[in-house]
């Protein structure tokens, strides 16, 4: 995505370039006016938030060829259909690359993991995705080994279409995975600051299934409504 001048606060603010703007903060659910074109107010409210997410002087401006404007395009959906979709999300998913792992959680959610992801990185640590999004089916067969308690978790969080659009993550240090030495190193206790400075929640902080490695975008009594989203 392109613009062609600078939107926002003190921004040109040319119609289409405002729609557009407009139009992909909407689809990261950042921005509940319509699609008018015309900067106002709300606008520049939602992009200061938007840019919270990622930057330390949020200024409420998107300018061309700017850090916001490539946050913001990653929240464009991926194509459904045609040429150029993302179109195979079957298969084992904890084999998909980084980036498509990235691609399969819900566009918003994905911001702060990036984020999290981000801090991590600063301090050192080197994070990887395990599982963004996994299938019903899969989640099934992690139930019936015994290491999930759920038969629908966040991760399964998916368009009605069937496509990807999973509200939680699970994220190691590469060098440690699963083994003593991540609660030794303090990555655990990392990720979950980390998660919790973007809103989101930390599977550490559970008291009767502690999961450590987990991150989700969304309440525990959001499950059911998330599943009904989901068409399942
Ligand atoms: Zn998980």
């Amino acid at each position: 995505m392109t613009i062609t001048g600078s939107v926002g606060e003190g921004g040109v603010n040319r119609k289409k370039d405002v729609t557009a703007v407009q139009k992909l903060l909407a689809a990261g659910g950042r921005y509940s006016g319509t699609a008018s074109g015309v900067c106002d107010a709300t606008l520049i409210k939602a992009s200061r938030g938007f840019q919270a997410t990622f930057a330390k002087h949020p200024d409420g401006r998107i300018d061309p060829g700017g850090a916001t404007l490539k946050k913001l395009t990653e929240l464009e959906p991926p194509p459904r259909t045609g040429p150029g979709a993302a179109a195979d999300w079957s298969g084992d998913s904890s084999q998909w690359t980084q980036e498509k792992k990235l691609q399969s959680l819900e566009p918003g959610f994905r911001v702060k993991v990036e984020a999290v992801l981000a801090a991590l990185t600063a301090s050192s640590f080197a994070p990887r995705i395990v599982f963004g999004w996994r299938s019903a089916a899969v989640q099934k067969k992690l139930k019936a080994e015994g290491k999930s308690t759920l038969s629908f978790s966040f991760h399964c969080s998916q368009h009605k279409d069937g496509t990807p659009n999973s509200w939680a993550a699970d994220i190691i240090d590469k060098r440690w995975a699963y083994s003593e030495d991540a609660e030794a190193n303090g990555f655990w206790e990392a990720l979950g600051a980390a998660a919790k400075a973007q809103g989101l929640v930390w599977g550490g902080d559970w008291k009767t299934f502690p999961d450590v490695s987990h991150i989700q975008g969304r309440a525990n009594s959001e499950l059911a409504a998330t599943k009904a989203e989901s068409g399942l």
